[in-house]
């Protein structure tokens, strides 16, 4: 069943089931969303790339917006934006990459065999004959009583991991099926997780081994994007979090690596999937990598700005959406080169200016609101990851942190509510009470495997254990628009404003993350992650400092 709604009553029918809610909930107005999309996704507004004229109109504008809609500034010193720091990298001359064993030199060439690059700000990087260690998946995972490192020393040598969580190819029978979710991609099977864990153990290097179907991707993906530019937020350390290099190794490539070593690659990947697993060092083998690279800085910015509360202004709600984009790229066949960026995300900075809105026009909440909208987060959420490591409102008193990633255009109000992540934890639980007044069901998300969980601007301060609610509507697949939307215009210049476009049924989903950061705003509790979920340890670690 669908429902077509004029755009007035969506409010109205949602509050007609929450009477307590009715008298103090503004409403959403969908035309003046629908009117902040037509602008940031205009050709003027070029495409939004972070570090462009582009930012800068978009940020100016944004800044006005929220100022209107009767917020303060919450970025540092009250200001509406926080500068974030970042650090780009880009490939210069040629690189190197060899392995010796038994007097025999193996070359892999950078493209077709192997990809390196490295996130430390330095112009060269050079490792020399390091050891090289098979650390089966890489997960070192408490929750799940799993750990492939286990007590072994991996500093100055080169590990190489597989791709994908360590159940992705498990048979039912298998004490391991189920442990990682099953097809659905958890955190330890992305590559940025495995990236990162290799380099705060020391590693000299990290190479994931490739193949398509655990990756979800062939080859080709990866070696086509693999000469941009690749940013990382400016660390205070980066050595003690990014290894000296890190990227994929093709699977013949590895095996025949293992090969050369005495060992079967097939086998050891086997043994991976048992929780007795151990790091297996490749006998006699050494790896050398040798490249250069141009390192340099460059600054975007994040605008913050907060509601604040009115009894505990220490404790936050965050809305987020990223306001960037791609900017201008290579032309389309109509030789469109704007990648408006309409959906994906001015429809989420729309709702963030109606959430100000909202929250400005009701009563006072009790904690404090912050609206984040991010940069960066098409190149690696640079914004929400520069804003976890550099906080402006403690991350330990943040309550709760709801995402918004694109929104679809239309006035059917889909009775599902997709959630990424659902079930990860509690917040679901306010959500679908809510959604359940409005006659919606949550649903999980169709394509777990994709791992979306994971590339959107809640998973930073998830990673530092704030609880994430994103519910979606753009990319996932659930209804027909949101096909057409992947297969015709998702990251292209036609993901396009046009004046046909009603903002009915993106409302109602904004009066719906409405009424649950109300519910938080005005409530003193603390919603958890769910037993077995990767963020848990991380906010129970801070847990003395929620009442
Ligand atoms: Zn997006």
């Amino acid at each position: 069943m669908r429902h077509a709604l004029p755009a007035v009553s969506v409010l109205a029918l949602m509050m007609a089931c929450a009477p307590a809610l009715a008298q103090q909930a503004p409403a959403i107005d969908a035309e003046r969303m629908n009117q902040a999309v037509r602008v940031l996704a205009s050709d003027e507004f070029e495409g939004r790339a972070p570090a462009s004229p582009g930012e800068e109109k978009t940020v100016a504008w944004l800044v006005e917006q929220f100022r209107a809609a009767g917020a303060e500034g919450g970025g540092p010193d009250g200001a509406f934006v926080q500068v974030a720091h970042l650090s780009r990298t880009r490939q210069d001359g040629p690189a190197t990459v060899a392995a010796t064993v038994g007097g025999r030199t193996i070359t892999l060439e950078r493209g077709p065999d192997v990809l390196v690059s490295s996130d430390r700000p330095v112009n060269h990087i050079t490792v020399t004959d390091a050891p090289v260690v098979f650390v089966g998946y890489g997960a070192t995972a408490p929750e799940r009583q799993w750990d492939d490192f286990k007590d072994v020393d991996v500093r100055g040598k080169v590990v190489v991991v597989l791709v994908n969580d360590p159940d992705f190819e498990a048979a039912e029978s298998d004490a391991v099926a189920g442990k990682f979710d099953g097809q659905a991609m958890t955190f330890y099977g992305r590559w940025t997780y495995k990236f990162q864990e290799a380099g705060r153990r020391g590693a000299a290097g990290v190479l994931v081994v490739h193949e398509t179907a655990g990756a979800g991707y062939p080859w080709s993906v990866l070696q086509n994007s693999s000469a941009a530019p690749k940013f990382d937020i400016v660390r205070a350390d980066p050595d003690a979090e990014r290894a000296p290099f890190q990227g994929w190794i093709q699977r013949a490539r590895a095996e025949e690596l293992f090969r050369a070593a005495g060992l079967d690659f097939a086998a050891l990947k086997d043994s991976a999937r048992k929780a007795d697993f151990k790091p297996v060092v490749l006998p006699g083998l050494t790896m050398s990598v040798d490249f250069g690279q141009i390192a340099d800085r460059v600054e975007t910015k994040n605008v913050l700005a907060r509601i604040p509360g009115a009894e505990r202004p220490n404790e936050t709600v965050i809305y987020g959406a990223h306001w960037d984009g791609y900017g201008v790229g290579t032309p389309n066949a109509q030789g469109d080169k704007i990648y408006n960026a309409a959906v994906d995300n001015a429809t989420g900075v729309a709702a963030l200016l109606e959430l100000a809105h909202a929250f400005a026009e009701g009563p006072r909440p009790k904690r404090s609101v912050v609206f984040a909208a991010w940069s960066g987060e098409e190149a690696g959420l640079l914004g929400s990851t520069y804003y976890a490591a550099n906080p402006v409102w403690p991350l330990e008193t943040t309550v709760a942190n709801i995402n918004v990633d694109s929104l679809l255009p239309g006035t059917e109000i889909d009775p599902n509510v997709v959630v990424i992540g659902k079930g990860k934890n509690q917040l679901d639980d306010i959500l679908a009470r809510h959604a359940t007044q409005t006659g919606r069901t949550l649903i999980a998300d169709p394509a777990p495997q994709a791992g979306a969980f994971y590339r959107s601007d809640h998973f930073p301060l998830a990673l530092k254990g704030v609880p994430a609610l994103f519910p979606a509507a753009g990319f996932t697949g659930a209804s027909a628009a949101s096909r057409d939307y992947v297969q015709n215009r998702y990251h292209q210049p036609t993901d396009e404003w046009n004046d046909s476009w009603r903002m009915d049924a993106a409302a109602a989903d904004v009066a719906l993350i409405y009424a649950v950061g109300r519910d938080l705003a005005d409530s003193d509790q603390w919603p958890e992650w769910n037993a077995g979920a990767e963020f848990g340890p991380a906010r129970e670690a801070s847990k003395s400092t929620r009442r």
